[in-house]
Formats: C-alpha cells, structure tokens, sequence
C-alpha cells in the first residue's frame, strides 16, 4: 500500500482521498467485482480519520442523517467481525443539565424514529453513572451506539479492500482530471494519468480546492478541533459520555478521549470571506460553540493558489498532511471531567491533538454526482460526524457510483441544495 506501487492504465474507479470516506467506498466497490484504485496524497487516514473522537452515533444527528447511522452500526458490527476496527457498542449518553436541555433531548428523540435509544430521568441516569458527582436532571442514552478505533478502523477496512483487489497508493497526491469533453475519464497523478470510468472525490478538507480547481463551487471550510488522550480513572467508567462541556469515551488500551465542546476555532480565511452569505446564519446562532479567528491563516491561506495546472506540482503535494496544532484550551476538558467524575482526579494527560473538520454550511454532507462533469461523484462536507457513518456512505456511494438505488435517501447531500 504505497507509491512504489505501479500505477494500474486503467480502472473502473479512481478514488481521491485515503480517509474512511474513500476508503469504505473502496472496499463496497472492490466486494462487487469493480476495479478500484485509491489515491492518497499523504498516509492512510492522516487527516480527520485518525484524529476523530472515534464516536459511532446515532444519537442527536440531524435527523435526515439518522438512516445513514442506522445502518451505519450494523455495518461496523458486520467489519469488526471480519477484522479489528475497533468497533465497540459501549452505549452513548448524552446527559442533561437542565429541564430545557431534556426537553430538546426527547424533542429530538419524538422526531428520530430510533427504536432503542431512550430518556433516562435523573434516578436512572445516577444508576447509569455512579462515578459522578453532579446533579444531572436526566440524559437521552442508546445502548447500541459506541465507538471504534480512528487509530486503526480505516487501515483495517483498506485491508479488506485490499484483499478484494483494491489498490492503494499512498504518497500519490491527485492533481486534477482528465476528460473527453465534459465526461471525466480519469485522474492525473503526480506519478502520471490513470484512466477510470469514474472519479470519487473523497478529499475531507481538501475538496473545496479540488472542485474549486474544475469550476465546481463547494461552499466548505475548515474548522479546527483538538482533542486529548488521559490516563484511567481509578474505577474505569465504560460508556461514552456528553457531558455538555466536554465528552470522553474509553479507547481499547484502556486510556480515555477527552475534548471540550467550545475548544473548536474557525480561522477567517479569504474564503470564509466568499462565502460569508452561506455561513453568516450558522455563525450567529452557533452560541459560541465555535469561535473565530483573524491571524496568519488568513496570510498563509492568501497564498494558496486556487487555480493549477496538472502538469506541476500542486498545494496537495506542497502539503501532504494538515497538522494544526491543538488549542490551548483543549487541557481545561480534562478539568471540567475531573469535576464531573472525581474518579479521573489523577489521570493525566498523555497527548493532544488537532484535526481541521471539512464543514457545510448546513453542517450536513455532499453525497452525490456531479451533473456538470458526468463520471464525477463527491462525499465530502463531513462536518465532525462522518466517521461513525463512514462504512454507510461508503457503501452508498458504491451503490450510486454503480447506478444501483442507494439503500438510503440521498437527497438531502445534493451539491445542488446550495446553487
Ligand atoms: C477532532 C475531531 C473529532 C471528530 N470526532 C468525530 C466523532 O467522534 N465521530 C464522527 O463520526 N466524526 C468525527 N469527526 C469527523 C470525522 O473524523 C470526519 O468526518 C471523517 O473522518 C471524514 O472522513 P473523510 O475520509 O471524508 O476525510 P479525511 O479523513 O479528512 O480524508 C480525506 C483524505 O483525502 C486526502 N486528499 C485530499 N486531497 C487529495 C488529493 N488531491 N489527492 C490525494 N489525496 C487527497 C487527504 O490527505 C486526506 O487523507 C471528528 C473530526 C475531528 C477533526
């Protein structure tokens, strides 16, 4: 799985982008017959997929999101038993600290549809969580959600893929596509062209440049989340717990992921100024959940170039790997746990990190082809959720890239919703 690997003339699908989107999309395509290549320009999953919470939820998603989750949980249940991702059905708590905070919860809960997840009331969410020392006036919990591990899960699927036939170039940026009019007939590799019936591109924060680079407008940005890992507490707590102002859940080792919910920034970049009709709602309503930044990004983004030419080295080999640094309020999550959970009084920390999230305006998807470019298809826009439903949209974008009905509605990722 590298760039010593010759390249293949030809494939029926060329993928863009080695994080779990194109990687599980690689493995449903490679398990129905197709001949699929994957191209990534720095290592597997070195961007969001490694760097993520590892959460697999159904819970509080925006409701037309919930039967990608759905199916998303049998699916992880279906990979783990053929190898390790990870997989885990801890059970997700989302817990309350006020009556308003229920309310929205079961509101939540009347429109999902879910069939197993559940208010708690106070007495059963103490019994749930005997290690704390608040007050929660409740929580809404799923038994079946739970997480799997981003430090191994989209390796671990590629090698099913692999295994399938899958070939997958690491160190092997895209820089654009060849065409025959306006039908997409392959990629240009910095190591040279590869024809394919069809293109997915799954670049996660990268993609805006991509598109941007053919003449597609994909309104994304970037936000920036930072995460830490602490040592156990002295009695292990096993579910995965929202806790407002911060979340942890158990890795498999036995140490906990611990982050802060207002611990995300929005760097303001020339484009965050291009797309300020899309993101002015979502910013004034965000209550302060994400904050935003003016400095050097803004400079260091400027000199970006948004149009480049195939034959030269593009900003995707100039950068292999985005790699931001955490915020220095990421270790107050640590604190605000150990008030909750007394128990974690002498974990410490040991690492943190930081991942810059693809976000939509919306703060839903883009799953889709492209109709101005027939043979192109997009799954990008993530928006911090799209590990868990990883193994969904890869298999419905299979499914759609092999003009198969999706077995969920698509509709709500159309790339036309923002034109
Ligand atoms: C801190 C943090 C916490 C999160 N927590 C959760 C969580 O708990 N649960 C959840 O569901 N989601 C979570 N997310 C979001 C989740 O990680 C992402 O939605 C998901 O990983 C996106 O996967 P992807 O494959 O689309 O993108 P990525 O993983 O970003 O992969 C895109 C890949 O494309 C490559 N690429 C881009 N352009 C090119 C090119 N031209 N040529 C070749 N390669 C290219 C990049 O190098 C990159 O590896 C979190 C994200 C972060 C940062």
């Amino acid at each position: 799985m590298n760039q010593t690997l010759p390249l293949p003339k030809h494939v029926d699908v060329a993928i863009i982008g080695g994080g779990i989107t194109g990687i599980a999309t690689a493995y449903h395509l490679s398990a129905q017959g197709a001949s699929v290549a994957v191209f990534e320009k720095g290592t597997l999953a070195c961007e969001q997929s490694s760097r993520n919470w590892g959460w697999v939820r159904t819970l509080l998603r925006d409701v037309v999101e919930v039967p990608l989750a759905v199916r998303a949980g049998t699916l992880w249940r279906d990979l783990q038993s053929k190898i390790d991702v990870g997989f885990r059905a801890s059970g997700i708590l989302y817990l309350a600290k006020s009556r308003q905070d229920m309310h929205a919860y079961s509101q939540w809960l009347a429109r999902a549809g879910l069939t197993d997840a559940r208010m708690l009331d106070a007495d059963a969410a103490r019994a749930m969580l005997p290690l704390t020392s608040v007050d929660w006036e409740g929580a809404l919990y799923s038994p079946s959600d739970g997480v799997a591990e981003p430090g191994i899960a989209t390796r671990a699927i590629a090698e099913l893929a692999r295994r399938k036939g899958c070939c997958i170039h690491e160190h092997c940026a895209v820089r654009g596509l060849q065409s025959s009019g306006s039908r997409v007939t392959g990629v240009w590799t910095e190591h040279g062209p590869v024809q394919a019936g069809a293109v997915l591109l799954a670049g996660g924060a990268w993609s805006r440049l991509f598109s941007g680079n053919l003449g597609i407008e994909l309104p994304q940005l970037k936000v920036r989340a930072s995460v830490l890992r602490a040592t156990a507490p002295s009695t292990p707590m096993d579910v995965t717990v929202n806790g407002k102002d911060f979340t942890c859940r158990r890795e498999a080792d036995g140490n906990y992921v611990v982050s802060q919910f207002n611990a995300s920034y929005a760097d303001i970049v020339p484009d965050s100024l291009r797309l300020l009709r899309h993101y002015l709602p979502s910013w004034l309503g965000n209550n302060g959940l994400v904050k935003l930044r003016f400095g050097h990004e803004f400079f260091r983004a400027l000199r970006v170039p948004r149009r480049f030419d195939t034959q030269a080295v593009t900003p995707f080999e100039q950068q292999r790997m985005l790699n931001p640094s955490p915020a220095p309020a990421t270790a107050s999550a640590l604190t605000k746990l150990q008030h909750a959970f007394p128990a974690f009084r002498d974990s410490r920390i040991l690492d943190m990190w930081s991942g810059y999230i693809d976000v939509m305006p919306d703060a839903l998807p883009v799953m889709d082809h492209v109709d101005a470019c027939p043979g192109l298809y997009i799954a990008t826009g993530f928006s911090g959720h799209g590990f868990g439903i990883g193994p969904a949209v890869g298999e419905a974008m299979a499914q759609l890239i092999d003009q198969r009905m999706p077995s969920v509605d698509l509709g709500p990722f159309s790339l036309s919703r923002f034109s």
